[in-house]
């Protein structure tokens, strides 16, 4: 065995144990595991292992930054009929858009109303609709991007606006010292605010607290080193 083939994880492998995990999260808190979806985050992976992943049954895959979506979209969508959704999971800037609209089926980082402006003028020009999910700052620490609590209310009004984005839920991102308690508390508090809003996707829940994320409500996690392994450079931003 060469170096390279030692250090590949079995992506196979853990993508059926996080499913796995899913299913019995899930059950044990009295949730359909049909309703929590599964997004595979290959940022700074190389194809070879988004293909592995299809391999194992992935369908949807999540990327942070805008060229690499759009790479990884036009090699692997190009040529394949099944049918694989791109989410957008990371900080999204005005200048990126025109990488991400009409490839990503959801952008989960909304979180101006610049960047909307942007993204609806984009969909307009393409003839379709993009759905997108707001970030929400709910820890109001730790994490620069996001939309606060107090500020929510009044930017989905302002969303309204839009004609060509379809909002289809919030997104969060805990706080990486927290406990499972208080990534519990911190993921309730955007259930609820889903719940007060009238939306139904709930984007949250990582690697590392992934279960909290399905207890609390989760419709979508995004876990990216337990099934490809620890990326080699930091990831700024998120
Ligand atoms: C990188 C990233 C993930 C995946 O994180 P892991 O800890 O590797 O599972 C999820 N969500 C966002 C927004 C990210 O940037």
């Amino acid at each position: 065995m060469n170096d390279d083939k030692s250090a590949k994880p079995d992506i196979k492998g853990n993508y059926s144990k996080i499913l796995a995990e899913i299913n019995s999260t899930a059950l044990a808190c009295g949730r359909n595991p049909k309703d929590i979806k599964l997004i595979a985050v290959s940022k700074t992976k190389p194809i070879e292992y988004v293909k592995e992943a299809i391999l194992g049954g992935a369908k949807d895959f999540g990327e942070n930054r805008p060229q690499e979506l759009k790479a990884k979209f036009d090699e692997i969508n190009s040529h394949s009929d099944c049918d694989l959704r791109w989410h957008q999971i990371g900080h999204l800037q005005k200048n990126k858009v025109k990488y991400v609209v009409g490839r990503a089926a959801l952008i989960h980082s909304l979180d101006s109303l610049e960047l909307a402006a942007e993204i609806d003028k984009k969909a307009k020009q393409l003839e379709i609709v993009q759905d997108v999910l707001i970030q929400v700052n709910i820890s109001g620490e730790e994490s620069k991007f996001g939309i606060s609590e107090e500020e929510l209310g009044g930017f989905i009004e302002r969303l309204k606006g839009f004609s060509n984005i379809n909002l289809k839920g919030l997104m969060t991102i805990s706080v990486k010292d927290y406990n499972r308690e208080q990534n519990r508390e911190l993921f309730g508090r955007l259930k609820e605010l889903a719940e007060q809003y009238g939306v139904r996707e709930l984007s949250m829940g990582m690697t590392n607290d992934f279960k909290e994320a399905i207890e609390a409500g989760a419709t979508m996690i995004r876990v990216g080193t337990a099934i490809f392994g620890a990326r080699d450079y930091g990831v700024q931003n998120q």
